[in-house]
């Protein structure tokens, strides 16, 4: 069939819905009335008449037993036979005996730092997709600075080769501060402390076959396995390009770039650093170079081109020659913001994380719900392989929307539930195929032939489409919902409305920073803010409330008291609930019991000794409380220590940090007990999601914590040393979101594809108890789960690929339901379809979360090693197979992945990968837990901060300033910039700025009267002091948690806290410049070709 949907019209249900509750969270804070109304699921109200309606009876089509509903986690043999057809027994992303996590014989060293223009160009071949426009080439090629067609030319002044501007010079401006020890200056070759990931150097007969190299293996991932953390391999299995002929040969005619030539040639300033070089040969060295050796050796096999016209010594890389993020998101800005991004037609590549567009649904998911690494995949696995190019997507089912766009319509079939394939199970969708006169549709993912029940049967038109098909949402859009039957409940019984419950840690460090108080006092008024839908006046939501140190305390709250009761479960070995009646209650109906409690509670335990918690037996007792009363929900903890009091769950502080680097390095990733696990999956079972928020003073293994948060699909906050006066503003603000999020509870996630590739490997936050079926207790907006997929068998270029998400959940008022995304991607014969059609922001998403996970069983350096591999084998097969021909001194970047090497740098050097002295091992796992749920806008800010000049700009512009690369060379000390990460936020002050901005922005007369680590801007009444106040306020909006802000005075000791978010620079911690790990990224590329 032809998955193709041409642009249609306007379905007639298109008339503006309610707007998505919660998504306007920012109103929290004295306007109860205004989160009241929003009825967000609008049910559909189509012209169609019976299109909402029962079914008549006796018509009605039996429900779809064929299978058992994919809602229970016990599920039923049938329900699992539902599932067949990607076969159960055939594990793919089981424990991985196949896993090859290889070193590969060809990586170098990298922190030498040789001549390499860089080009970046288009594919050569373009069948698929709109070609760029002409401003869309225009700009890349501005913001290249070296084109594929000027390249070769020896340099003038105009191409970008600019005075020399090394790093580690410009790093000298600032002198060292006492914080991190002693700063590299002038260091331009090697990387303190830390191990560059690789010194050997093969002898140059290696070629690049690593199966059968015998080069060192990497351990089998033989660590023990979180539930649903299954190890998939690495997709380097098959390395094949050097010996498999590339797909297609470059036809002369079709090449967008100029003329193979020979190699720029360098400019004469020469740094200190590179005659320390090994083999001193990489870079365009064709001729005799003075300065180096003797030529690299696999240079001799490769290319053929002559010698640079003369022989000059070489230079530092310029640092403004080398692709530019900010370039690259100014001008996905430009040419893609204005415009709304219209779904219809198959596998468009959508506008870049970093732009604002608004999306039309027409026909495939909006890329806020999905986004892919590539929308073009190769036919075949050989492809696939040869390309190393993983095939992933980033799907965020319950994203939340701007207001601007339509939250997916609601469809109710009755009795009879959402129509589906007979075989695959898969839902309708707009690319199931309507045959014989409309009696029976063929099945876009298995092809099954499935007859139309009597009550959706419709005629067709001329081209075979149903004559109602824009009327009907799941036969026109992308995204929509199915009211679910009592066929997908647990135990066929229609859920209760969810329960949160509040769990206080009241040991003595709770109360003594005022965390109790803080908290109670909070949740008086938050009370009156859970999330609600449909319009309803008050929230469906039950509430309950524990404290607990040693022992735990529930309290009865029923509305008929007059005072809380309070009962205490000393036996935490043994818990149970010592109430049913009164302690989950309606918040309006209990309110004077309530608040009486929340007053009563800093009061009892003011004059607290202990000092000691449990932890498990408190996310065991809530559990066992929404199991008494059959609800899901969720629990919110507020914990501060290591809990070592005697109990099940009791744990030891085990931090070593001499173990990083080592091989063990990895157990500090890992839980110590297996025992939060089991507790974890009953919690999933009961659809019992957890949120922690956690108080640390010192270590408290957020590796074990965390573990039930992450496998119950919640979340975790950190807030170390916490202090009411300095964090109160933090914790409040991401409590507040916290509590009116609205969650989907008890859900199942289920990816189907067509025919060809199916999804084997899954990252997130969420369990697993088979291969297909991501469970979530919890499911969030700001949640993402990332899916890989594998060939099974050929793709067909014609039908493409198809992926349909189906998320069924419970919502906050109890209803069941089932969110469906459909998403159509092209396939590929040419490797450069594939190419043109990436997603790096994605694939560093992807690659990032991989890594992470693959800390877990694995040394550090062998993760970090097989990211630059990949990322090498990824550009080296661009290089082999789509590239114009040109000099082997030149690297040349695909236009879609000319950023990989900077961000994938970011990944190499963060704090998961590479700690600097300073950084934790609860940091290291808390980070890595983030990590794993972000979307694609976060993880691209997250490892590449903005860095926002803010008195570059007339102070009277009132739009957000353009961002300048991270990099310490971009600073002027003149000048004032904001960075910020999504977690962190900082104002750096230049030394010599105007004394009368400090004065606008800071109230004080100079420079050194600004406190350093300052978190709060006094509220001056100047435009300087409002714009950058509004300016944090926006960036605070715009991301998932509360970023605090730090002021950092230039030179002064928080300033090495600062420069850690610099990311083009070298790091403290041993991580390469930009400039460096792109030269690095040659090397390895040349090798692989050589
Ligand atoms: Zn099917």
């Amino acid at each position: 069939m032809n998955v193709n949907q041409s642009a249609p019209p306007v379905p007639p249900f298109g008339q503006p819905q309610p707007v998505y509750p919660g998504y306007h969270q920012s109103s929290y804070g004295g306007q109860p009335g205004s989160t009241a109304a929003p009825t967000p699921y609008g049910a559909y109200n189509g012209p169609v008449p019976g299109y909402q309606q029962t079914p008549p009876p006796g018509m009605s089509r039996a429900p779809p037993s064929s299978g058992a509903p994919p809602a229970s986690t016990a599920q039923a043999p049938g329900g699992q036979a539902a599932y067949g057809q990607f076969g159960q027994g055939d594990v793919q992303n089981g424990p991985s005996s196949t896993v090859q996590m290889q070193r590969l014989p060809g990586s170098q060293p990298f922190g030498s730092a040789p001549l390499v223009p860089v080009v970046s160009q288009p594919a050569v071949l373009q069948p698929y997709g709109p070609p760029p426009t002409s401003a869309q080439v225009t700009a890349q090629l501005a913001g290249m600075h070296i084109s594929g067609a000027v390249a070769p030319v020896p340099p003038t002044s105009g191409l970008g080769y600019g005075p020399p501007t090394s790093l580690a010079s410009a790093s000298g401006s600032f002198p060292n501060s006492g914080l991190y020890g002693s700063y590299p200056q002038g260091q331009a070759q090697g990387h303190p402390g830390a191990q560059p990931p690789q010194r050997s150097v093969l002898p140059q007969a290696s070629s690049f076959t690593p199966s059968a190299s015998g080069g060192p293996r990497m351990p089998s991932m033989t660590g023990p396995l979180l539930p649903g953390q299954s190890f998939g391999g690495p997709p380097v299995s098959q390395p094949n390009h050097i010996s498999s002929p590339p797909p297609q040969a470059l036809t002369p005619g079709t090449q967008m770039s100029g003329p193979p030539g020979p190699p720029p040639p360098m400019h004469s300033s020469q740094q200190p650093g590179y005659q320390l070089q090994q083999n001193g040969s990489f870079g365009p060295a064709r001729g005799p170079q003075p300065n180096y050796g003797s030529p690299y050796p696999g240079t001799a096999t490769f290319g053929s081109q002559p010698g640079p016209p003369q022989p000059l010594p070489p230079k530092r890389l310029d640092p403004d020659a080398i692709p530019s993020p900010i370039q690259v998101i100014e001008d996905d800005r430009n040419n893609r913001g204005s415009e709304p991004f219209i779904t219809g037609v198959r596998g468009q590549v959508p506008p870049l994380v970093t732009t604002n567009f608004l999306v039309k649904d027409q026909g495939n998911a909006s890329p806020r719900y999905i986004r892919c690494t590539s929308y073009n995949i190769p036919c075949t696995s050989d492809m696939a392989k040869q390309a190393q190019v993983p095939l992933a997507a980033v799907i965020k089912p319950l994203a939340r929307l701007p207001p601007e766009e339509a939250s997916p319509y609601v469809v109710d079939h009755g009795e009879s539930g959402p129509l589906r394939c007979n075989r695959c199970k898969a839902y309708m969708c707009p690319f199931m195929q309507f045959i014989e006169g409309g009696r029976r549709f063929q099945c876009c993912f298995c092809s099954c032939i499935n007859d139309v029940p009597p009550q959706y049967f419709q005629h067709l038109d001329h081209t075979g489409k149903r004559v109602d098909a824009y009327d009907r949402p799941e036969l026109s859009l992308g995204s929509y919902e199915f009211l679910a039957t009592v066929d997908y409940c647990k135990n066929n019984k229609f859920p209760s409305p969810p329960a949160f419950i509040f769990m206080i840690d009241v040991s003595y460090n709770a109360i003594r920073s005022g965390l109790v108080r803080l908290l109670c006092e909070e949740l008086k008024s938050l009370l009156d803010f859970l999330p609600r839908e449909g319009g309803a006046e008050e929230s469906a939501v039950r509430v309950g409330f524990v404290t607990y140190n040693k022992v735990l305390h529930f309290y009865n709250v029923k509305s008929s008291l007059a005072q809380p009761q309070m009962m205490v479960v000393s036996d935490v070995g043994d818990m149970f609930v010592p109430l049913l009646d009164g302690f989950l209650v309606n918040v309006n109906e209990s309110r004077t019991v309530i608040t009486s409690l929340l007053d009563q509670i800093p009061e009892m335990f003011a004059d607290t000794r202990e000092t000691e918690t449990v932890f498990a037996p408190v996310i065991q007792a809530g559990m066992e409380a929404l199991k008494a009363a059959e609800c899901a929900g969720k629990l919110f903890l507020f914990h501060t220590s290591l809990p070592i009091a005697e109990a099940p769950g009791k744990l030891k502080n085990r931090d070593d940090r001499k173990l990083i680097n080592t091989d063990k390095e990895k157990t500090l990733f890992q839980p110590q007990t297996g025992a939060y696990q089991t507790l974890a999956k009953e919690c999933v079972a009961q659809g019992c999601c957890v949120d922690l928020f956690l108080f640390p003073n010192q270590y408290v293994d957020v590796a074990t914590l965390s573990v039930v948060p992450q496998l119950t699909g919640g979340s975790v906050y950190k807030y170390a040393c916490f202090q009411v006066e300095n964090d109160q503003e933090r914790f409040l603000s991401d409590l507040r979101r916290d509590v009116q999020k609205v969650v989907g509870f008890d859900a199942v996630m289920r990816v189907r594809t067509s025919t060809g590739i199916r999804a084997v490997d899954f990252f997130g936050a969420f369990y697993m108890s088979n291969t297909t079926d991501v469970e979530l207790a919890g499911l969030d907006g700001d949640k993402t789960v990332t899916v890989e997929f594998k060939h099974d068998d050929r793709l067909n270029e014609e039908s493409g690929a198809l992926l349909q998400c189906a998320l069924l959940y419970t919502s906050c008022a109890g209803q069941r339901r089932l969110r469906i995304h459909n998403l159509a991607l092209n396939c590929c014969t040419q490797l450069a379809d594939l190419y043109r059609n990436c997603e790096t922001d994605t694939l560093i998403n992807y690659m990032a979360k991989f890594a992470y996970r693959g800390v877990l069983n694995s040394p550090v350096k062998t993760v970090r090693d097989t990211l630059i591999t990949q990322c090498a084998q990824i550009l080296a097969c661009y290089r082999k197979n789509c590239a114009s021909p040109s000099s082997a001194g030149q690297l040349i970047l695909p236009e879609c992945m000319k950023l990989l090497p900077v961000y994938l740098n970011c990944v190499l050097k963060s704090d998961v990968l590479q700690p600097g002295a300073e950084v934790t091992t609860d940091d290291r796992a808390y980070v890595r837990l983030l990590v794993t749920s972000m979307d694609v806008a976060e993880t691209n800010v997250f490892f590449y901060p903005r860095l926002l000049p803010l008195t570059k700009s007339p102070i009277e512009n009132t739009t957000e300033p353009s961002a300048v690369r991270a990099s310490e060379e971009r600073l002027s000390n003149g000048d004032i910039y904001l960075l910020e990460n999504g977690l962190n936020l900082f104002l750096w002050v230049g030394a010599s700025v105007q004394q009368g901005v400090v004065q606008s922005l800071f109230g004080v007369s100079s420079f050194s009267q600004i406190t350093s680590g300052l978190s709060v801007l006094p509220v001056l009444d100047n435009l300087l002091s409002k714009k950058v106040r509004g300016l944090i306020d926006g960036l605070r909006a715009q991301r998932s948690r509360y970023m605090k802000l730090i002021v950092v005075k230039q030179e002064d000791k928080l300033e090495m806290l600062f420069k850690h978010f610099l990311v083009e620079d070298k790091s403290l911690s041993g991580g390469a410049s930009y400039v460096d790990f792109l030269c690095h990224m040659h090397k390895e590329i040349r090798q692989l070709l050589s």
